[in-house]
């Protein structure tokens, strides 16, 4: 599996599906496992990193979001402690997100060694800035809705490091995805601008996509994802089209995000009826 990453204490795995990427740190306190995913054999990749580098730590997955990409390797790691925000351990339809997870396996005919379910949280983040410690590291939280409802933003800190995990933010290959509110989106946005200026993070790892050092770069990534959505709702407000042509010089992927670009138009025109009433 390709290693996107890696420095003392992480790797940045990336799933050859959509750059999608699974996030292991290695502090004296605890193995965190972010968002194992996506084939069998890369999911069993993981599994074997954490176990030979695991040396009596006790192991911990961290579920950015719900969305099915990110929770479809759960089932090769059903004895660590489990992490995600309130939203996912209560508001979300589980049977829904586990259907989707099994959907997409029988698709491609996908056989894995483990279970599919949909993750039960042992630590569950309520609060902006709530932390979680075991020894010198602490994980602190931020609830991030937008992309979808249950997103959450976490930084690991120990020893001086410092590293965020934004899940389905932020990504350098993806413009906003919109499956929840726009105007969440982007108070998540403003919420990361607050985040990157507190913590001043030396990695931020995105779900999809290049991970990066540079704070100059999570700046951009931060107004780029603002200017796509301030864009598109004043496009919409006055019935102008998207000015498309630099939206795909931005993002490469055109033909597999075409769809996504036209669903987000689709729910901010909805967002902007119901205000209109
Ligand atoms: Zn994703």
């Amino acid at each position: 599996m390709k290693i996107q990453y890696a420095a003392p204490g992480i790797r940045v795995f990336e799933s050859a599906l959509f750059q999608t990427t699974a996030t292991v740190l290695d502090t004296p306190d605890l193995v965190l496992v972010v968002d194992p995913n996506w084939l069998p054999e890369e999911v069993m990749a993981i599994r074997r990193y954490v176990d030979d580098i695991l040396d009596g730590r006790p192991v911990y997955v961290l579920f950015t979001h719900s969305d099915y990409d990110h929770i479809i390797g759960y089932g090769a790691f059903m004895e660590a402690k489990t992490i995600a925000s309130e939203a996912f351990a209560t508001e979300t339809d589980q049977d829904a997100a586990l259907a989707r997870v099994k959907k997409w396996d029988q698709e491609y005919y996908i056989e894995r060694d483990y279970p599919a379910l949909y993750p039960q949280i042992d630590v569950v983040a309520r609060q902006p800035g709530q932390a979680f410690a075991l020894g010198k590291t602490r994980l602190i939280f931020f609830p991030a809705p937008g992309h979808n409802n249950d997103g959450l933003f976490t930084l690991a800190t120990w020893e001086g490091r410092c590293i965020w995990l934004a899940g389905d933010y932020l990504s350098a290959v993806e413009f906003p995805f919109i499956y929840h509110s726009s105007e969440a989106y982007e108070q998540t946005l403003h919420l990361a601008a607050e985040i990157l200026e507190q913590y001043q993070p030396e990695l931020l790892v995105a779900g999809h996509g290049p991970a990066t050092v540079s704070q100059k770069e999570m700046t951009q990534r931060i107004s780029d994802a603002l200017s796509y959505i301030q864009t598109m709702r004043q496009c919409i407000r006055e019935n102008l089209p998207f000015p498309e042509e630099h939206l795909w010089q931005r993002y490469l992927f055109r033909k597999g995000q075409e769809s996504f670009h036209q669903d987000n138009a689709v729910l901010m025109q909805k967002e902007l009826d119901a205000q209109r009433g």
